[in-house]
């Protein structure tokens, strides 16, 4: 018999979800410039724009709350974030920061000289931007099928050794400040980095006398999917996965925002004392002292907590089926998406999805519209539009990939959410030929995804073509 499993929660707040009807929801995405950022929350039905930030806190972490010490030095709040993240990920010492970009300034302030080199299992936005900013190159290390989005492959956020190695060899090893190394690959999908191949990068580092840096913003997801596929961990806690994990690093940068089950916060931690002492004199400058890096003493209780709550095997192994869970409904109604699905989103592949568009035509733009506009679901462009233009020629970046980002938010929707999110796709898929393009209206000259507006493409009239015959969800 078939035995299913729910939400390793049970519900203690609530916060009412507002449903607009179809001629609502056109308003809006019309207010919004077509653009799925610009449309007010309180206009969202199911918001999957993101997880960062948008975890639901547990009730002793709202608990917390009220018991954080806000004292400017000293802080017992802070004791508790800095014996958190020394039992759980193993580091020596912790310097707190107010998000991730926090602990990355810090770190790619002090190890980074003007002509270095830092190879990276594909690049993260602020993280490669923090690296340039301080005069390094960004080296993309990753294996060749992590650029692959329909390849199937069990760790496909895996460092390429050899490509690390003629790196190392190219370079030298003295113009190489570390080895940046992503668990689990944001821009690859949410994909993982096997055990083995963490301890391949850190014995390889080692020989050489490089450091290793873990980009740890969702250790939790990468742990969990090694318990999952890699050879001899299947009975191994998530905890101990963990700890064997970061065993293979000097240090990492974390954003809070992700797998520490909070709303705000960041650290950098290291093991090397030299580090930690420069680290300390730094953090006084961007973030505050560091008793507190920019965080009050509430949000490092909660963090404090996160940390542990995230640790846990029910917890996690819920959070990335949940995912799969939206995925595979999906998958079943052939509707085209990345594989295998990662951690924290699924990605609908928009020329597949809509092939009588050409990129131009903004296919992941016009897609993530369509699904707000049938079901009040946010999703997110990453495809032409964020790809911006080529900063010398001028000329839009045509990126590879064209892509729906459908971002699963930690502890706050249940799988009824998922099963409307999953309706919703299917229905548009039924009809997809009726899916019309979008012309940009507005270009901001930086990162113009943010802010862009969009009209429908004049020859299609409606978003929808025909969209009489957009009934769902009224
Ligand atoms: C979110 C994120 C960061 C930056 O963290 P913030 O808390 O948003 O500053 C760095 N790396 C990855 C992989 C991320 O997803």
């Amino acid at each position: 018999m078939r035995r299913r499993t729910a939400e390793p929660y049970k519900i203690k707040s609530v916060e009412p979800l507002k449903m607009l009807n179809y001629n609502e929801r056109k308003e809006a995405l019309e207010n919004a410039g077509y653009n799925t950022f610009l449309i007010n929350s309180r206009e969202v039905y199911i918001d999957l724009l993101t997880d960062s930030g948008t975890t639901a806190m547990s009730d002793q972490q709202w608990g917390a709350l009220m018991v954080g010490d806000e004292a400017y030095a000293g802080s017992e709040s802070w004791h508790h974030l800095e014996k958190a993240v020394k039992e759980i990920y193993g580091y020596k010492y912790v310097i707190p920061t107010h998000q991730g970009r926090g602990a990355e300034n810090l770190l790619s302030q002090m190890k980074i000289k003007e002509g270095d080199f830092v190879p990276g299992n594909m690049y993260f936005t602020t993280t490669r931007a923090h690296q340039e900013l301080n005069g390094a190159t960004f080296v993309d290390i990753i294996i060749d099928e992590g650029h692959d989005s329909l390849l199937d492959h069990p760790f496909k956020g895996n460092v390429d050794i050899s490509k690390l190695e003629k790196v190392i060899k190219e370079a030298g090893p003295e113009k190489i400040p570390y080895v940046c190394i992503a668990v689990t690959v944001n821009l690859a999908g949410g994909q993982p980095v096997s055990m083995k191949n963490l301890r391949d990068v850190y014995a390889l580092c080692s020989r050489y006398g490089i450091d290793v840096m873990y980009d740890a913003t969702r250790c939790v997801e990468n742990a969990f999917f090694i318990q999952e596929r890699e050879e001899g961990y299947a009975d191994t806690a998530i905890k101990d996965i963990l700890k064997e994990m970061f065993s293979y690093s000097d240090g990492c940068t974390m954003s809070g925002k992700k797998d520490c089950l909070v709303n705000i916060g960041g650290f950098l931690a290291m093991n090397d004392e030299e580090l930690y002492i420069r680290g300390r004199e730094l953090v006084v400058l961007y973030e505050g002292m560091p008793s507190y890096g920019g965080l009050s003493g509430r949000d490092m209780e909660a963090m404090a907590l996160g940390i542990y709550e995230s640790a846990d095997d029910n917890y996690i192994a819920h959070r990335v089926h949940q995912v799969r869970y939206l995925g595979e409904q999906l998958i079943d109604a052939g509707i085209p998406v990345v594989k295998p699905i990662g951690g924290h989103a699924v990605f609908l592949d928009a020329r597949e999805f809509l092939p009588h568009l050409k990129q131009e035509q903004l296919p992941a733009q016009a897609l993530a519209a369509a699904i707000y506009l049938d079901s009040g679901v946010r999703s997110m462009e990453r495809g032409y539009v964020s790809a911006g233009r080529n900063k010398v020629t001028g000329e839009n970046n045509k990126p590879k990939l064209e892509l729906v980002r459908l971002t699963i938010p930690r502890r706050v929707y249940t799988n009824n959410h998922m099963d409307v999110v999953a309706d919703s796709i299917i229905a548009l898929y039924e009809k997809r030929d009726q899916i019309g393009g979008l012309e940009m209206t507005y270009e901001p000259p930086t990162l113009r995804f943010f802010n862009a507006r969009f009209k429908p493409l004049a020859k299609n009239g409606e978003l929808m073509g025909n969209t009489a015959s957009v009934t769902t969800h009224s």
